[in-house]
């Protein structure tokens, strides 16, 4: 072998060892980065607040690893900055990666431009039904002013939230349910999510009513299933029909709801399927702001400080 054939020979050598290396590197690296991004360690703790908001919902979660979102955010302005905010500041949270109005009635999005004002917002999640309630026109205006990026809810529609959590929309889905007017319905048209924590799951269900309830019975009645239920309509008869608290499989509820309010929610019989149901029912009039915690693979309500 001369010289030059000898250098080639090296070259040849060396190019195949590169290609080698970079091939291993290759498939290596898919599992580097997601080591990488493991920050989530086995048994920290997602949070699911149900804050106490009086007659109204809002439900706020961080993840393990600090994504939020906030489902709802009630009627009254001195809720906002007593209860909702602080939580989400007291876990260092920065911004609402997501902002979800489940549907544009007052005790549901009332403070919507309020939140949107004070606090920075990723996404903003809407249903999208026609609607001229002032407090969410107000609110859709922040959207735009603030340049929030927007989207609309629809069944079929998931969502990361951090590197353990996931969002599915279960609802609303078109043809919208309409009431005996022939109108868009408000409450049965409803966002619902169910939100995946590991093998934790979480049902948030705005005020859908028994035909939304059967609706998405027949769609998919596994798709229901959760640890935790955000009972629907504050625990308006109309709403939680025995199949529907069935398919959920629920061992805990909660019923935000105001102490003394007109509607008389929660309603006898609901709370009577409830309890038939066997599942454990915390109240926001009763048991204040409800939080509970996921380790990924089981949710309890979270002991207060101080408490044994
Ligand atoms: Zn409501």
């Amino acid at each position: 072998m001369n010289r030059r054939s000898s250098r080639r020979l090296r070259r040849v050598v060396f190019a195949l060892a590169l290609i080698l290396l970079l091939v291993i590197v290759a498939l290596a690296l898919p599992s580097l980065i997601g080591d990488e991004r493991g920050t989530v360690e086995p048994g920290e703790l997602t949070r699911i607040a149900f804050f106490d908001v009086g007659q109204g919902l809002s439900v706020g979660i961080i993840t393990a690893d600090g994504r939020s979102l906030l489902f709802d955010m009630g009627d009254r302005e001195n809720a906002v900055d007593t209860v909702i905010l602080p939580f989400f500041r007291r876990y260092g949270v920065q911004q609402l990666d997501y902002v979800v109005a489940s549907h544009p009635d007052q005790d549901h999005i009332g403070e919507l431009a309020t939140v949107l004002t004070r606090f920075p917002a990723g996404t903003y999640i809407d249903p999208a039904i026609e609607n001229t309630n002032r407090a969410y026109l107000r609110g859709l205006r922040v959207v735009e002013e603030k340049g929030i990026p927007a989207r609309r809810a629809r069944r079929g529609d998931t969502f990361e939230l951090g590197e353990r959590t996931r969002v599915e929309v279960l609802w609303p889905r078109q043809p919208f349910i309409t009431n005996s007017d022939g109108e868009v319905d408000d409450n049965n048209n409803s966002v619902v999510l169910r939100v995946i924590d590991g093998d934790v799951r979480i049902l948030l269900t705005g005020d859908i009513e028994k035909e939304a309830e059967e609706e998405l019975l027949a769609l998919d009645p596994s798709a229901l299933r959760a640890d935790l239920l955000q009972v629907a309509h504050h625990g308006s008869r109309s709403s939680s029909t025995t199949p529907f608290l069935d398919a959920v499989g629920a061992r805990d509820a909660v019923i935000s709801v105001g102490a003394d309010n007109s509607y008389g929610h929660p309603h006898r019989e609901t709370m009577q399927r409830l309890r038939e149901a066997g599942i454990t029912v915390y109240r926001t009039d009763i048991d204040g702001t409800v939080v509970f915690v996921s380790d990924g693979t089981q949710i309890q309500p979270e002991r207060q400080e101080g408490t044994p």
